[in-house]
């Protein structure tokens, strides 16, 4: 299963959908224009800071 982004219509990473099966957007554009699954980032338990690096270490 793909999801394109909904910004930029890039394929999101398998990775990134594993761990937010609700966005729509891929890193990048979330890290631009803020992320759509921020009332899930509370259910991760961790901070934004901690939240951005796990993100950016699935992309790389
Ligand atoms: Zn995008």
């Amino acid at each position: 299963m793909t999801r394109k982004c909904e910004i930029c219509g890039r394929v999101i990473p398998k990775e990134r959908l594993d761990i937010l099966p609700g966005t729509k957007r891929c890193v990048e554009c979330a890290q631009k224009n803020g992320t759509d699954v921020q009332a899930r980032r509370t259910e991760v338990g961790m901070d934004i800071d901690t939240y951005r690096d796990l993100l950016g270490a699935i992309r790389s």
